[in-house]
């Protein structure tokens, strides 16, 4: 059937989501073919214009529509705290929390070995580069509570240390291995509030 090809294909890209299954996929494509053509015209332009619209931002590595976000323009935050996060969508988690008053710098990935390599290199001597060209006094290191993310952390906490610099990490309250994005606000916004002094453990 020639047409099912048309529809399996679309099924296909709508399971390439996260927290997707076959089925549920299937469910979305039927109910797509019901919805009014304007309305799948709406919803396709606006997937298709991701890519030209958002971009990353060349200081932070944080969402952008232009070269720099918002953020990092804003001269209303506080340039002398800086979050460290793991990827650009855990600002918008932090940002919902309003506890951030801050700036942000994305890591993009985290430590595999015991020293970082590749991107995850170039990213930490920008990051250097930036805390020296901020003059940061505090940055709080929000990677995730997992093996890795504690390990980046402690990796960044003796790479970065000087004697001016604060460096805190989230008080979590959480069990290890709980990813921040199922992590709800207010608990979050604790996390930011409490934040731990490194070493002080
Ligand atoms: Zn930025």
């Amino acid at each position: 059937m020639k047409e099912l090809s048309v529809i399996n294909a679309l099924i296909d890209s709508i399971s390439a989501l996260p927290s997707i299954g076959k089925k549920t996929a299937e469910r979305i494509a039927y109910a797509l073919l019901d919805f009014e053509p304007s309305k799948i015209k709406e919803i396709g332009e606006n997937i298709a214009s991701l890519p030209l619209k958002i971009k990353r931002c060349a200081i932070c590595g944080g969402y952008s529509l232009g070269d720099s976000c918002e953020i990092c323009q804003n001269p209303e935050r506080n340039h002398q705290f800086m979050m460290v996060v793991h990827e650009p969508k855990d600002i918008f988690l932090f940002e919902k929390t309003n506890a951030m008053k801050g700036i942000y710098f994305v890591l993009d990935e985290l430590l595999k070995g015991s020293k970082p390599t590749g991107k995850l290199e170039t990213r930490i001597n920008l990051l250097k580069n930036r805390i020296q060209k901020e003059k940061t006094s505090e940055i709080l290191l929000a990677t995730p509570m997992s093996l890795e993310g504690q390990t980046t952390a402690l990796y960044l906490q003796s790479f970065l240390k000087t004697p001016n610099l604060k460096i805190t990490r989230l008080a979590y309250g959480l069990p290890f291995g709980s990813m921040l994005e199922y992590v709800d606000t207010i608990t979050l916004k604790q996390a930011v509030i409490a934040r731990i002094k490194m070493g002080e453990e």
